[in-house]
């Protein structure tokens, strides 16, 4: 399992819900944005429950064999269900697995632990078979089941776990994390912004080269309003880059705009901020109306991307209509 990630903003849900490990409720629900580290925590906790003599605070000691197993994620108590591959459901079978995993006696530690991550992911018949385990837990037995989309597990799931809430730290707790692993001072807003305020995710983008891609999205949504670039040519490169990602950050950027032309470039939460007077200069001239439509058709294309549906047409649809706006 993977080293965890120390998330300082973490702590004061860690001191409630650690408080007594022993009355710790059976199932968990860590919901929230991506990027909080809803996994680290998951995954903190599980250690601290398999360890031979965890300390103050809940604190697993890091050097018992139990420790050593969870680090090597060989641990034969804990069990990690997840999607095979991104986009892909929790199925049946895998939880089928988890009945027998879960109605066995623990091999070396107190009790098994089971890590659930991207929940949501699960069928209905997956989701069935996990409500039958969660109603009648095998003794000691805990269930972390981690989301970023809480809402759409089923309710008699989500009944069944208790929720434990993850929002965006402070600015200055995600810029001093940002800082400390290497990302260059004066990126750290920007990157903050960009990922909704979540640190990890900011990480990713930092070292995915987010922000040049984004400039070459920006030049293009300039190009096209100046009718010196191709909607579908533009629109085969954002395919090159990820529908998703370039989504995300266009229903950003809509907003943006709409915020500019309101209020003008010095409006307050901007995601780009750091390209006010650029963003001032792109919604120059156009129509209020015009853009709420064009921000409803991309929050719709971004609803669309989970279908079967080709990214591709999607994103030259949509900057065909964002030159219809411009126009
Ligand atoms: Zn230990």
């Amino acid at each position: 399992m993977n080293e965890i990630e120390h998330c300082p903003w973490h702590e004061m849900q860690w001191a409630i819900l650690t408080r007594d490990l022993a009355r710790l409720p059976h199932a968990l629900l860590l919901g929230g944005q991506p990027g909080l580290g809803k996994f680290a925590f998951a995954t903190r906790l599980a250690r601290s429950l398999l360890c031979d003599s965890s300390g103050p605070e809940a604190r697993a000691c890091g050097s018992c064999k139990s420790c050593l197993l969870v680090r090597a994620g060989t641990h034969p108590d804990l069990r990690l269900v997840e999607p095979a591959e991104e986009g892909k459901p929790i199925t049946v079978d895998q939880v089928r697995a988890l009945v027998d995993f879960a109605t066995t006696r623990p091999h070396t530690a107190q009790r098994k632990v089971v890590i659930m991550r991207s929940a949501q992911a699960m069928n209905l018949n997956a989701a069935n078979s996990l409500l039958k385990l969660l109603e009648e837990p095998p003794l000691g037995d805990v269930f972390v089941l981690v989301s970023d989309r809480p809402t759409r597990l089923p309710a008699t799931v989500r009944s069944r776990c208790q929720l434990v809430d993850f929002n965006p730290p402070p600015r200055d707790a995600g810029t001093a994390w940002l800082a400390e692993r290497g990302v260059a001072v004066g990126k750290t807003d920007t990157l903050l912004a960009l990922a909704g305020g979540a640190p990890l995710q900011a990480l990713v983008l930092w070292e995915a080269g987010f922000l040049d891609q984004r400039a070459e999205l920006f030049d293009d949504m300039e190009a096209i309003r100046r009718h010196t670039a191709d909607p579908v040519s533009r629109a085969a490169r954002w395919q090159g880059l990820g529908p998703e990602l370039c989504l995300e950050w266009l229903q950003r950027l809509v907003s943006d705009l709409i915020k500019v032309a309101m209020l003008g470039d010095g409006a307050p939460g901007l995601v780009n901020a750091d390209l006010a007077s650029r963003l001032q200069a792109l919604v120059e001239g156009l129509n209020l109306k015009q853009l709420y439509g064009f921000a409803d058709a991309v929050s719709q294309a971004r609803e669309l991307l989970k279908s079967p549906l080709d990214g591709l047409l999607l994103l030259e649809d949509i900057l065909i209509r964002w030159r219809r706006v411009t126009q």
